[in-house]
């Protein structure tokens, strides 16, 4: 039978369960051992690989080819682990871990598993859903989806069909923390916030046992056990097992025997407390940072006044402590009764998995008044169905997602912020671009900080596939899809979909800004450059241009210096016929200027076309600036096969060339030396073309600043 399953994969034990369609409830699916929990250890020996009980008393036993832990490095590339003469990452190590741990659960249960739903923190960041994501594949799993271990077990828990209640979720597993809070009105979830450590763990309670007698044998031996790997492997696991004694008892002894020496050192419960407290006072102070999130988005107080249900979650709730902390912050017990810690989100990953496939779910519950009956109050009502839809579970992301910006100042980088942190998953958030270039990249973080140097790194996205124009107006948007995992796309204004793709780089944060200071600094200098423009007026005086023409040509030259932008501009107006004459030379001043253009005559320099003005001019530009020649014409010039031969070479050189003809100017050729499309106008026109000419130089030639 193929079954969908939900998949707890915990820090330190992992569960899996699947919703039967039959029962309208969940299932647990026990391991070989008959046990509804998994150790989430590996051990990989000579190649044979063992995982959960097994890998557990290897590791008891010191053999140092065990990991454990490793979730909580999921997605980072700098950690591995070296096991059986090898690194492992963290992914590899989850993928071979749940490959292991699924075959079992289908051999001891008969079952085959077609599509998963597998639990995260929800403090997990993108690189870490997306490692667990790869490790659910590489275990030959159909990832159905990744969901937030608080949000699952508020499915599993929360939905009761009764009135509308705030339930706050306190999961505290072996090496990570989350704190939710959640709306839950009848069969529909809203999360409202949600905050945690995905560093701090029971592991961290263990570690503060395992650093008291670490230092008592020591200072009774000498001994260091950290020189003993086995040892220290050893002494891990006891540790461990005696913080969980100390739940139920007062006090116990942890033995250590390393280096032939034996040290016995009795621990309390109080002093375990005391030495822990400032663990335990973390997670208050996340949760307080919880209700300032939903007080700030509601815009009045929200505190433990406003929780009508406190639920724990995960095995180290089980620590004394952690009930009295919730008894004194919140006044009332957390509700534990019909809860199941170790599976509660194994249990709503179940469901989860089902709603993926089926859209629906029909859960048979206990009614409402059973709800009362959990914290001691009325009789157990008979049980109802609820009708659960996928769309029920509106959940929301941890993190906010910026993109790396220049702040306003220019100097410094930000991280500007796009989604605030406990915004709805599934919802696209945009931001507008005008840009010039063909690719634009965009960088993107996740964290809260402006400081980008504070926030993760998701990515480098490329966006291409816009047309030439300077103006485009590109439409970013982004998006956590509901795995919690960053997506983003982009189209031009008129909804022209652009392709968005995510780059692999091995940059890190400082030398991304390095580089874009550097390309900034380029394009600032390439702008100035670009920004000055020498223009070459090149104007025909042969005989031909007697009369009506040379008027209109001086009319129409002056219009021309009129409306360029003369702080940038700098002109020679020269008059060629039979050869050339400079009126002037690089002017600037329209004064100047149209005395110039006043003196430009027809016999000039003779009557005929014997002239090549581009040949014999365009390497006389003085500065490194975009430069341009305009050339006005009436007539058919004796060698056009030089000129255009020097037309190709100084547009080549990038020399932008205008080609203006009246009268009885050869239009083909001035296509052919002109950069753009030569144009051949009615005298009555030459006035409105050479405005088109300034303008086109303004926007094209001296505008490529335009961003
Ligand atoms: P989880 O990741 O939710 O499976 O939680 C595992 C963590 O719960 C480990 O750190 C366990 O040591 C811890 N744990 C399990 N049982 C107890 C217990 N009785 N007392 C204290 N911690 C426990």
């Amino acid at each position: 039978m193929k079954i969908n399953v939900g998949i707890d994969l915990g820090t330190t034990y992992s569960a899996v369960a699947t919703f039967s369609k039959e029962l309208g409830r969940v299932q647990v699916l026990k391991n070989g051992y008959g046990k509804d929990c998994t150790p989430s250890v590996i051990c990989i020996d000579h190649g044979n690989i063992m995982v959960g009980e097994d890998a557990k008393e290897e590791q008891k036993s010191g053999n140092v080819n065990t990991a454990a832990f490793y979730k909580s490095m999921m997605g980072d590339p700098n950690w591995s682990a070296y096991i059986d003469g090898r690194e492992y990452s963290a992914e590899e190590l989850s993928g071979l871990y749940l490959a292991h741990l699924i075959q079992d659960v289908k051999e001891s249960n008969h079952v085959d598993i077609d599509g998963a739903v597998i639990t995260v923190p929800a403090y997990f960041n993108d690189k870490q859903r997306e490692a667990t994501i790869r490790a659910g594949k590489k275990a030959g799993l159909k990832v159905l989806k990744i969901i937030n271990e608080p949000t699952s077990a508020i499915i599993a828990y929360g939905l009761t069909g009764g009135k509308e209640k705030n339930v706050l979720v306190y999961d505290l597993g072996g090496g990570t923390f989350d704190v939710t809070v959640a709306h839950v009105s009848g069969t529909r979830i809203d999360v409202l916030a949600t905050n945690g450590n995905h560093q701090l763990g029971g592991k961290d309670w263990d570690e503060t046992l395992l650093n008291q007698v670490k230092e008592q044998f020591y200072s009774e031996y000498g001994v260091s056990i950290e020189d003993h790997e086995e040892d220290l492997k050893e002494l891990q696991v006891k540790c461990e097992e005696a913080k969980k004694l100390l739940s139920s008892v007062a006090s116990t002894v942890i033995t250590i025997q390393c280096d032939g020496y034996l040290g016995k050192y009795t621990v309390t419960r109080e002093e375990f407390d005391d030495q822990t407290y400032s663990l335990l006072y973390e997670t208050i102070l996340l949760i307080k940072s919880c209700f300032d999130e939903i007080s700030e988005a509601r815009n009045r107080p929200f505190g433990w006044k406003d929780i009508d249900e406190v639920v724990l979650v995960g095995g180290s709730t089980r620590m004394p402590q952690v009930k009295d902390m919730i008894l004194k912050e919140y006044g009332r017990p957390p509700i534990t009764k019909d809860i199941n810690v170790d599976t509660i989100v194994a249990t709503g990953a179940a469901m989860q998995a089902e709603l993926c496939v089926s859209n629906t779910i029909t859960l048979t519950v206990a009614g409402p008044a059973a709800g009362a009956a959990k914290t001691g109050g009325a009789a157990p009502s008979s049980p109802i169905t609820l009708t659960i839809r996928n769309s029920d579970i509106q959940d929301i992301t941890a993190h906010s997602l910026g993109m790396l910006a220049l702040a306003s100042d220019e100097k410094s980088y930000i991280n500007s912020i796009i989604i605030r942190k406990n915004s709805k998953v599934n919802e696209t958030f945009s931001r507008e671009y005008t840009f010039a270039g063909q690719k634009l990249q965009v960088y993107v973080l996740q964290g809260e900080a402006r400081d980008p140097y504070e926030c993760d790194i998701i990515g480098a996205y490329s966006i291409t596939g816009m047309p030439k124009n300077n103006k485009n107006k590109i439409k970013v948007n982004f998006l956590y899809n509901s795995n919690g995992v960053v997506e983003v796309n982009a189209c031009l204004s008129d909804g022209t979909v652009l392709s968005a793709t995510r780059e692999k780089t091995n940059e890190t944060l400082s030398e991304i800004i390095a580089r874009l200071e550097r390309e900034k600094k380029e394009a600032e200098e390439e702008a100035k450059r670009r920004s000055k423009i020498e223009i070459m007026l090149m104007i025909d005086t042969s005989g031909s241009m007697s009369g009506d023409r040379i008027v209109e040509a001086r009319r129409a030259a002056k219009e021309f210096v009129k409306a360029l932008d003369l702080k940038h501009s700098f002109i020679s107006v020269i008059s060629f016929a039979d050869a050339s004459q400079y009126k002037c030379k690089w002017e600037n001043k329209e004064w100047s200027l149209n005395s110039a253009i006043d003196s430009v005559n027809v016999n000039d320099v003779g009557y005929c076309n014997a002239e090549t003005p581009i040949q014999n001019n365009y390497k006389k530009f003085s500065r490194d600036c975009s430069r341009v020649i305009v050339i006005l014409t009436d007539g058919y010039w004796d060698d056009q096969q030089t000129e255009e031969r020097a037309a190709t070479a100084a547009k080549a050189d990038g020399i932008i060339i205008y080609g203006i003809g009246i009268g009885d100017a050869d239009e083909a050729f001035l296509e052919r030396i002109s950069s753009g499309k030569g144009k051949k106008v009615d005298l009555s026109e030459l006035t409105a073309t050479f405005k088109e000419v300034a303008t086109s130089i303004a926007t094209e030639v001296g505008g490529n600043t335009l961003r």
